[in-house]
C-alpha cells in the first residue's frame, strides 16, 4: 500500500523541509554553545535570539517573556507546578477543565497528593466551559485558574477572553495550553489577559522535543529544571538551539500563512463535516460546529469500535486516531467525549481526522468514500447494529 493520507496532526506535524533546511547547519557547522563568549559561538545565540523575537511576536509578548522548554508537556508543568510553588502562601486551590491534555491533568493529580486542591470544570455538550460554574468556583483562596486555549480531541475553542477578564477582575493567574492553538488561531496574550501560555514545535510543522512557556513580567514563577544560568535562570540546560530554530522557522512560516491557511482548512473541514453527516446515517460531529479549530474534525459513529475503524483505514493507507495518542492503547473511552455527555459505546466508536495545510480535497474525498465503506461493513458485523434494526422494523 503506497498511499498515505496523513489525517492525524493535532497528534503531531511533518517537519516542513524549510524547517529541517534552517536546523541542518546548526547540528554540524554552527554548534557552538550559545553561552561561550567566542565569536564562533555568537552564531548560535543570535540564531536563538531570531527566533526568541519571531515567537515573541506571534503572541504579542516580549521577547523576555518567552522561555524555551523541552516541549508543551515541560511547559505546562512547570505553569502549574512552579505557580502552586510560589503563590502557596495566598492559597492552594487552581481552576481547569475536565478537558485538559493529560500534561495538565496528571499534574494537578500530583499537585493534589501535595495539598493543592482542584476544581474540575464541567463542559457543555461541545465542549465549552461554563463561565458562570467558573465565578462560582473561585474562592479566596484561588492562585491559578489553566484552561486550555482549544481541545486536542474535539478542536472546541474556549472563551479565552472572557476567562481572561474573569482571572484578572478577580487578581487570579491564567494560565492557558495553547498546544493546538498557537499558530493555528490568532493570539494575543495582552489583549486576553494571559500570564501564562504553553506551545510546542510539533504541532506546528516544526521539530519534536522544543516548546515555549510565555511567562507575563512580573511573575514569581521559579524554576522547574535547575542547572545553569540558561534562560535568564529560569530554565538550566544547554539551550536546544537546532530545535529553537527549527520553531522559529515553522513559527515564521505559521505566521505568515494563517489567514489562507485558515481559509483553506475550513473550507475543506466544513465539505467533509457535511457529507459524512449527510451520508452516513447515525453519525455525530464532537465539538462545536462553528467554533473549533480549523483543522480538526471528530465524529462518532454508532454502533462500531473507532479502533476497528482505524485499523482498516490504516489498510487503506489513512492515518486518523480514535481518541488522543496517549489513550489509544487503553481500553477506556477518551476523557473528553465522556465529559461532553457521551455514553461509553458511542465515544468508543469515535474518529479523529485533522487536516494540515497540504491536505487536499482529493484526499479527503478518498476518505469519506473509504470511511463510508469501513462503517457500513462494521455495522454489518455489529450485533449492536443487528438488535437496533429489529427493534425499528416492528
Ligand atoms: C500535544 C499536546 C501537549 C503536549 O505537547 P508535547 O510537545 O508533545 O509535550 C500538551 N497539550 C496539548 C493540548 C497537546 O495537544
Amino acid at each position: 500500500m503506497d498511499k498515505k493520507i496523513y489525517l492525524d496532526n493535532a497528534a503531531t506535524t511533518q517537519t516542513r523541509l524549510e524547517v529541517v533546511e534552517a536546523m541542518l547547519p546548526y547540528f554540524n557547522e554552527k554548534y557552538g554553545n550559545p553561552s561561550s563568549v567566542y565569536e564562533f559561538a555568537s552564531q548560535s545565540k543570535k540564531a536563538v535570539t531570531e527566533a526568541r523575537d519571531t515567537i515573541a511576536k506571534a503572541i504579542n509578548a516580549s521577547s523576555n517573556e518567552i522561555y524555551f522548554t523541552g516541549g508543551g508537556s515541560e511547559s505546562d508543568n512547570w505553569a502549574l507546578k512552579c505557580t502552586a510553588e510560589a503563590y502557596k502562601e495566598k492559597g492552594n486551590h487552581i481552576i481547569t477543565s475536565k478537558i485538559e491534555h493529560h500534561a495538565i491533568l496528571h499534574t494537578c493529580e500530583y499537585l493534589e497528593k501535595n495539598g493543592f486542591e482542584i476544581t474540575y470544570l464541567d463542559v457543555d455538550e461541545n465542549g465549552s466551559v461554563n463561565l458562570e460554574q467558573l465565578k462560582a468556583a473561585i474562592r479566596p483562596t484561588t492562585i491559578l485558574i489553566s484552561i486550555m486555549f482549544a481541545n486536542n480531541e474535539i478542536g472546541t475553542i474556549q472563551p479565552i477572553k472572557e476567562i481572561g477578564e474573569i482571572a484578572k477582575a478577580n487578581g487570579i493567574l491564567f494560565h492557558t495550553d495553547a498546544v493546538q492553538a498557537f499558530a493555528q488561531v490568532e493570539i494575543d496574550v495582552n489583549e486576553l489577559n494571559i500570564d501564562m501560555l504553553s506551545a510546542s514545535g510539533h504541532k506546528i510543522n516544526g521539530p519534536k522535543g522544543i516548546g515555549f512557556l510565555y511567562i507575563r513580567t512580573g511573575l514569581k514563577l521559579r524554576s522547574l529544571i535547575h542547572g545553569g544560568a540558561q534562560e535568564r535562570r529560569r530554565r538550566a540546560g544547554t539551550e536546544n538551539v537546532p530545535g529553537i530554530v527549527g520553531f522559529g522557522k515553522a513559527v515564521e512560516i505559521a505566521m505568515a500563512t494563517l489567514k489562507e491557511r485558515q481559509e483553506t482548512e475550513i473550507a475543506l473541514r466544513d465539505y467533509m463535516i457535511d457529507r459524512v453527516l449527510a451520508e452516513i446515517p447515525y453519525t455525530r460531529l464532537n465539538g462545536d460546529r462553528r467554533n473549533r479549530l480549523p483543522n480538526n474534525m471528530n465524529f462518532s459513529f454508532q454502533f462500531i469500535e473507532g479502533e476497528s475503524l482505524l485499523i482498516m483505514l490504516d489498510m487503506q493507507g489513512i492515518c486518523g486516531s480514535s481518541g488522543s495518542a496517549c489513550t489509544s492503547g487503553s481500553l477506556d473511552p477518551s476523557h473528553v467525549l465522556l465529559a461532553i455527555g457521551l455514553p461509553h459505546e458511542i465515544a468508543h466508536g469515535s474518529l479523529r481526522l485533522t487536516l494540515s495545510h497540504d491536505t487536499t480535497k482529493e484526499d479527503l474525498d478518498y476518505t469519506i468514500e473509504k470511511v463510508k465503506e469501513i462503517v457500513a461493513k462494521l455495522r454489518e458485523m455489529s450485533p449492536l447494529y443487528e438488535d437496533f434494526l429489529k427493534k425499528h422494523s416492528r
